[in-house]
């Protein structure tokens, strides 16, 4: 995995293509959220890294708060 600096693209280091957004479905504190996360279109891999996944998580935090 790698970021471009300056167009701001993710690679699959694997594959070395562009990923895409991809819906996934996230599982916290028992609640099941889908999000688009960034995805490898060659080999489906799905990239969450840490702060994306902390990032995704507030997000969760306040839909749930919002209900
Ligand atoms: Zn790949």
């Amino acid at each position: 995995m790698a970021v471009d600096s300056e167009a701001r693209t993710w690679k699959c280091a694997k594959c070395n293509v562009e990923l895409v957004p991809k819906k996934a479905v996230l599982e916290y504190l028992g609640h099941t959220v889908s999000h688009e996360v960034p995805a490898c279109p060659k080999c489906g891999k799905t990239m969450i890294c840490q702060e994306l996944a902390e990032g995704r998580m507030s997000e969760v935090e306040q839909q749930l708060e919002d209900k």
